[in-house]
């Protein structure tokens, strides 16, 4: 149905572009393109050795529109999957506009200078994406993206009026490092060192990071596992999305080895992103960081375990409460037999995926802006279970705080 041009060689990037080899009927061409030559030889190669199809790879700079634009008039694309970094989102956005492409991307944009990420910023060019005819997809990875489409799922079949939702996400698995981010590690390390926020009672209640948290009990073999209130980026859109809702909270595992590192690495500075002076050069303290941990991709081939990544509903349905959960287990191992990704690269690289090939059908297509909940959840929820990541959903008799392992 068109051909699809992915920007960002990474662990995110490589799994897209597995999956979306994997579906030449939808995707006859695929292009993948990044700033590093090297990594989209390596994807080329292994996209050659699963699926035995050949994709067309290019050099980019996806800070540079004028690159951008010449790039996507030589590829000629049915949509451009960004999964290159939050920073780049709106000069591919400006690059889509100026070329007459949809857009989707997995993360919002956040200004390099300030660890802030929010949806202003994007939500910005509605009046452009529909005065233009196009389609901007925000946030179409797992969380953001396939949560929101579960609360989005859950609303349409399940509940009249949804009062709480809390997003669980756990990663089980184990990778052998002493300390690892699983996707970038810029991105994700200024991510939990900020402020959690949740939405309650029409406001947003602010608290110091990681001071909260319980255990819950995760399905699927998990077990038991600490969780932390972390500010997450669907919870914006799902605030303004789900007219209602009294509150709405986002969760993450995190191990007490994890948190340790973290806590050191803070407490020397090396988690700062502005600029320190270092042997007579400037330098961004996290972004030095990064090039010493290793390659999120890298950890892919030794991963054990599972992740489960969920939303706990109440709300009521004809004038009666009820409780929903809604869930994906995903195994680091199969993945990696599959794609050579780990779980967490895998379950934000096959929704995107699954977003661009309802894109390209038509199937996900309006003019403006828009975040995952806004469109019928039905077809990408059946495209979930076809393309890698099958859910689950259950009844129980306890919301959220049933899952909770309550301490004195
Ligand atoms: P990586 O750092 O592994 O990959 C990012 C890739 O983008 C790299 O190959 C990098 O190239 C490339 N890139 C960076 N800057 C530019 C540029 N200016 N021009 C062209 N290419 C560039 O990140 P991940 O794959 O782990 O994550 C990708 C995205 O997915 C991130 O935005 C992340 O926030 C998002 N994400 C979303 C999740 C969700 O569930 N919604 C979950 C996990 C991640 P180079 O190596 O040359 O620098």
């Amino acid at each position: 149905m068109g051909t699809v041009l992915i920007i960002g060689a990474g662990g995110v990037g490589s799994v897209v572009t597995h999956k979306c080899a994997q579906a030449p009927a939808v995707f006859p061409n695929v292009w993948l393109a990044s700033r590093t030559i090297a990594k989209c030889e390596a994807i080329r190669a292994s996209v050659r050795a699963k699926t035995r199809r050949a994709i067309n790879i290019a050099r980019v700079d996806a800070d540079n529109v004028p690159e951008l634009v010449r790039l996507i008039r030589r590829v000629k694309p049915r949509v451009v999957i960004n999964v290159a970094l939050p920073y780049q989102d709106l000069t591919i956005m400006d690059a889509c506009l100026a070329t007459g492409v949809d857009y989707l991307d997995t993360a919002n944009y956040e200004p390099p200078d300030e660890a802030k990420f929010c949806y202003k910023w994007q939500w910005a060019y509605r009046r452009r994406f529909k005065d233009a005819g196009l389609t901007a997809l925000l946030g179409c990875g797992f969380d953001p993206g396939v949560t929101n489409i579960f609360t989005a799922y859950a609303r349409k079949h399940h509940f009249d009026a949804i009062s709480h939702l809390d997003i669980v996400d756990a990663n089980a698995g184990s990778h052998g490092h002493a300390f690892a981010t699983n996707f970038n590690p810029e991105i994700n390390i200024r991510e939990i060192t900020q402020r959690g926020k949740y939405y309650e009672n029409g406001r947003w209640v602010v608290v110091p990071p990681l001071s909260r948290h319980c255990t819950f009990d995760f399905p699927g073999g998990i077990g038991p596992k600490e969780i932390y209130l972390l500010y997450h980026e669907e919870l914006e859109s799902l605030a303004k999305n789900i007219k209602g809702a009294r509150r709405m909270r986002f969760w993450m595992t995190f191990s007490e080895n994890y948190l340790t590192h973290l806590r050191v690495l803070q407490n020397v500075g090396m988690t700062r992103i502005d600029p320190v002076v270092f042997q007579g050069r400037e330098i961004v303290p996290i972004q030095f960081l990064k090039a010493l941990l290793p390659d999120p991709a890298s950890l892919a081939k030794n991963y054990t375990g599972k992740t489960c990544i969920g939303c706990v509903i109440h709300g009521t349905k004809k004038g009666k409460a009820r409780n929903c959960f809604i869930y994906n287990i995903c195994d680091h191992a199969q993945c990696y037999k599959e794609v050579n990704a780990q779980a967490i690269s895998y379950t934000t690289g096959v929704p995107a995926m699954i977003g661009a090939m309802l894109m390209a059908k038509g199937v996900w297509k309006q003019p403006g802006v828009f975040n995952t909940e806004e469109f019928d959840p039905d077809p990408f929820m059946a495209a979930l279970n076809t393309h890698g990541l099958p859910w689950k959903e259950t009844f129980p008799r306890k919301g959220f705080e049933g899952f909770v392992e309550q301490r004195s």
